[in-house]
């Protein structure tokens, strides 16, 4: 019996039924299910959650054709990643992406597979023109939003480098492009018993222990965090780099600026999930861990095929288990996080 078998013993069930790789539950590794800056935390990093109550009467498969899911930045990586897991296991799949011809031909790709439900539509996430176009287009085709991944992202560092000079486009696109994109579909989302899902694909880099400021900390971790809260830590940072201060400032040391909009984006998801909790919304985030994708110059421990599989688990988990605002971690016996 592993970890993954006793936290989601209905998943083990539906993939073992499916012959699914189950790579997170052959090794030793865990799949932790963690606490997301809950007030109590004393530890510095995320602490381990108690697993989810488990009802006798799982529901196994609780999705169907109808149920559709929305993946950003999906051309390649583990949003396409997660795309071809999601449509693999039966949903209808939009495979979104900044760039038309490369989206175009990713989802072109996985229909070529036979993955017929995969459907493509352009949005670039740092561009709200973009965001409002691809609603509209969302709207036009889909009478509801079941799951909605926030993958899209960018680092513009080497893993070794800490640059802040794309520090505006990081933020823009990993915490705002999020953020505006949720808050525009929120209405789309189905009502329904199985419960909409947000799965915000952050980072530990993003833990709110990679905080030195004790102040900031200590905000994060409040229970009265709001958005604007967040949005003034943002600003803060952004002022500090403008400034040429942000070195000195207490801000996550490694890979700072991605590191900032992951916390503002962990901050952001914890906010949505006390907004949305018995409203039939969950919202949590997921760290897929050292991934080999373009992201980190194709470096990593683990593929981005493995990486979605815990994603999809994790944006599939039955209704009766789902937490909401809970930080998952990727899971391997060898963690690093020093992307
Ligand atoms: P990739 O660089 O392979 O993929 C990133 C994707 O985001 C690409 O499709 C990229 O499109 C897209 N993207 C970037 N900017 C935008 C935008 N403005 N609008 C829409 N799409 C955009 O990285 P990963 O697959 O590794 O990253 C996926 C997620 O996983 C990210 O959220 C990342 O932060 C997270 N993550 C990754 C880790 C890793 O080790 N790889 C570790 C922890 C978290 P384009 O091709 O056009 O650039």
């Amino acid at each position: 019996m592993t970890l993954a078998n006793v936290f989601f013993p209905s998943w083990s069930l539906f993939t073992s039924s499916l012959s699914i790789n189950r790579w997170w539950a052959t090794s030793e590794c865990t799949v932790a299910c963690m606490a997301m800056f809950t007030p109590s935390q004393t530890q510095m990093e995320p602490r381990e959650q108690e697993p989810p109550s488990l009802s006798p009467a799982l529901s196994i498969r609780w999705w169907s054709k109808e149920t559709v899911a929305v993946v950003t930045g999906a051309n390649k990586g583990i949003g396409f990643a997660l795309v071809k897991k999601l449509a693999h296991l039966g949903l209808t799949v939009v495979l979104t992406a900044r760039d038309a011809e490369r989206g175009g031909q990713a989802a072109e790709s996985l229909r070529a597979q036979g993955l017929v439900d995969v459907h493509f539509s352009v949005l670039d996430v740092s561009d709200p023109v973009s965001i409002d176009a691809f609603v509209s287009w969302f709207r036009n085709h889909f009478t509801a939003l079941d799951i909605l991944v926030n993958n899209a992202a960018v680092s513009f560092n080497d893993i070794h480098e800490n640059s802040v000079d794309n520090a505006e486009l990081v933020v823009k696109t990993n915490f705002y492009g999020s953020k505006l994109l949720t808050e525009a579909l929120l209405p789309m989302f189905r009502r329904s018993p199985s419960i909409g899902r947000i799965l915000n694909v952050s980072s530990r880099l993003g833990s709110v222990n990679k905080v030195r400021n004790p102040n900031m900390g200590r905000m994060l971790q409040g229970e009265d965090l709001t958005e604007e809260h967040i949005e003034a830590m943002v600003g803060s940072f952004l002022e500090d780099v403008r400034k040429g201060t942000w070195k000195s400032q207490g801000w996550p040391e490694v890979w700072t600026d991605y590191a900032v909009s992951k916390l503002a984006l962990n901050a952001y998801t914890k906010v949505l999930a006390t907004r949305y909790d018995g409203c039939g919304l969950s919202a949590n985030c997921f760290c897929p861990g050292f991934t080999q994708t373009s992201m980190t110059g194709g470096k990593g421990t683990r593929t981005a095929d493995e990486a979605a599989e815990v994603g999809a688990m994790i944006a599939l988990l039955p209704p009766e288990n789902l937490p909401t605002g809970k930080f998952f971690m990727g899971c391997n016996p060898v963690i690093n996080s020093k992307l």
